[in-house]
């Protein structure tokens, strides 16, 4: 029985859906090509041995274009790895087989996992599993991965295969008679097909020059419109809760005489801050992410970046740019390491310096609360519109910064590249939420509730750290007034932001708590309520939207910065990423603030 078993396969055939269902992990998975960059390794027990199992980057070819792609070559080629299960898109089995016979070539000790039967029968596509078996002389598992059906045979299939040998690592793939076989394999074996004309129909709509960015627009609109909407009634339910909670707690305290000192640093500091966090972040994260998840598994991402691409190639970029920017909209850092699929170095690197352009999920609920502040009495539709055009805004600077950026570092590059458009799936609502819930929401939530509670403490011990009468926090706020001024916002707004580089999500915390008299932040995450004390505060039109701005416009938070360290290895950059949208910002504050 083999040991290491490498899950290979062209993108978005089902490959960490099989992984996931094999080592019970939770390897992200989604309808579009390339949101696996890097190799994901997990175990199977099978009797009694523990299997390794590693999920590899999606590729066409073992000669590899981009680095997802060389990933997952030298994966396949390693001479550790004794079992690959091939995993084959059945609803397109001839672009499939290339890779397949490339690998074959290389090495024996392949299972042929021949998954999406379910979507192949859905478009009219029937296989002969076995006589592609004999065909390739390999065993054949007919398969639907997100059903499960299957799942038993292809175990069975591994338990009975023994080591692969490696053939001749070093040879190289006749790719024209490959292509030659590949086809005539798919001939002998595929017993009917019918085109889907409805899908072809919504595709043609949803690509088209004239509708497709309308309608993009429209479904981020509606997208915004259901979180900011259906967000509000949990938000301030989470809220009274916290603060019956939070005067329990004191009572208890009171009760068992703990000293005045010590509750305000743990209930008013730290869990203050914290049920801030989670009472303002949860529910619309807790909506937003789901739905976006859910268009991501019906396959509209790469969508966008097709819809996108003429935009982006214009500038000197390519459409794969604009999902890493979607991937930037979930988290920054996780935009960063996206960056992956981009095979241009060039293009790669300003896809990095520009992701944090795209507001993450640390800094949209401040965006929402802003924009609902800005328009009180709104109703249900300026607050979202707004926070659309901080989208848009996002997206519009990113193009400029590209177009300036290209010209330095895009200047020897020639502009091409491969983008698949994946055909549109049935979300899966249940593992959808599941999925959003780990993935996003509770990471998202437990970074933030780790960065605000030493935050809190800080700024305990700043609001009660008095000298002549006056807390530290006035005496650091009162000395950034006055260049803080300039554009637009106030000295409490520009030490928030600079406490808040550990994660974003707390400089709203940061700011009330200041505004509270600094002893404790008051549970009062109702944008009316909010409003009312930030402009009590001397905020006016013109600060909410400098202070929207420096929230889109500002350095990114220590995760992403890091992630750049990892990503490039060189400071040069991780500071540039960090310059880049501090110009911007501090630029638009500053005209805003002449403006109005
Ligand atoms: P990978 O890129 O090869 O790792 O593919 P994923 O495992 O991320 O799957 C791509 C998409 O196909 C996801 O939306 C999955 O839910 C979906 N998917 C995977 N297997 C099947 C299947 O057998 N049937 C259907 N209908 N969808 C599947």
């Amino acid at each position: 029985m083999p040991d290491i078993i490498i899950l290979a396969g062209n993108p978005n055939v089902g490959k960490s859906t099989i992984f996931n269902s094999l080592t019970g992990l939770r390897q992200h998975t989604g309808n579009w090509t390339g949101k696996t960059v890097g190799s994901t390794c997990g175990f199977m027990a099978l009797h009694d041995n523990n299997i390794m199992i590693i999920d590899t980057p999606g590729t066409y070819s073992l000669i590899a274009n981009s680095p997802d792609e060389l990933a997952a070559a030298e994966t396949i080629c390693n001479e550790e790895c004794n079992h690959i299960v091939y995993v084959c898109d059945a609803s397109c089995l001839e672009k499939s087989l290339y890779l397949l016979l490339q690998i074959m070539e290389k090495r024996g000790g392949i299972t042929v996992c021949l998954n999406l039967m379910d979507e192949a029968e859905r478009k009219g596509i029937s296989i002969d599993a076995q006589a592609l078996s004999r065909e390739l002389s390999l065993p054949v598992i007919p398969m639907s991965a997100s059903s499960g059906k299957g799942l038993n045979e292809l175990i069975a299939a591994i338990s009975n295969e023994g080591f692969s040998e490696i053939k001749d690592p070093s040879s190289t793939p006749d790719i024209i008679s490959i292509k030659k076989k590949a086809s005539e394999i798919a001939e002998k074996v595929i017993i009917a097909s019918k085109n889907n004309s409805i899908i072809n129909l919504l595709d043609k709509l949803i690509c088209s020059k004239i509708f497709g960015v309308p309608i993009m627009l429209l479904m981020l609109f509606a997208l915004l419109w259901i979180s900011i909407s259906a967000a509000n009634v949990p938000s301030q339910l989470l809220s009274r809760l916290f603060s019956l909670a939070g005067t329990l707690l004191r009572n208890c305290a009171f009760t068992l005489g703990v000293p005045e000192t010590l509750t305000g640093i743990i209930i008013d500091g730290i869990y203050g801050t914290t049920a801030w966090v989670v009472s303002v972040m949860l529910p619309p994260m807790a909506i937003f992410f789901p739905l976006f998840t859910l268009l991501e598994d019906f396959g509209l991402l790469p969508r966008i970046a097709f819809n996108l691409d003429p935009i982006f190639k214009y500038c000197g970029s390519c459409g794969k740019q604009s999902l890493t920017m979607c991937m930037g909209l979930g988290c920054n850092a996780v935009g960063v390491t996206s960056c992956a699929i981009i095979s241009s170095p060039g293009q790669k690197l300003i896809s990095i310096l520009t992701n944090s352009f795209m507001p993450c999920n640390g800094r949209f609920p401040t965006i929402i609360l802003l924009a609902a502040i800005l328009y009180p009495d709104g109703g249900d539709t300026l607050a979202p519109a707004a926070v659309m055009t901080v989208i848009l805004l996002g997206a519009l600077i990113t193009l400029i910064s590209t177009k300036l950026l290209s010209i330095i570092y895009c200047r020897n590059e020639k502009l091409s590249f491969t983008l698949e458009l994946p055909p549109y799936r049935k979300p899966k609502i249940w593992d959808t939420l599941v999925r959003s819930f780990y993935d996003r929401t509770a990471k998202v939530l437990f970074r933030a509730i780790k960065a605000s509670a030493p935050a809190g403490l800080i700024i305990w011990f700043l609001a009660n750290l008095k000298f002549n009468d006056t807390n530290l926090i006035s005496y650091i706020c009162l000395f950034l007034d006055k260049p803080a001024s300039i554009f637009g916002l106030n000295g409490t707004i520009l030490f928030a932001f600079i406490l808040g580089l550990p994660a974003n999500e707390i400089v709203m915390p940061i700011i009330l708590m200041c505004y509270t008299s600094g002893s404790s932040l008051m549970l009062l995450p109702a944008a009316e309520e909010v409003g009312r004390m930030l402009r009590n505060a001397g905020w006016n039109e013109c600060t909410i939207i400098c202070v929207i701005i420096f929230t889109l416009f500002h350095w990114p938070c220590s995760t992403t910065l890091m992630t750049i360290k990892k990503e490039y290895g060189k400071m040069r950059y991780v500071f540039l990423s960090a310059l880049i949208p501090c110009l911007w910002g501090f630029l638009l504050c500053y005209i805003v603030n002449l403006i109005l």
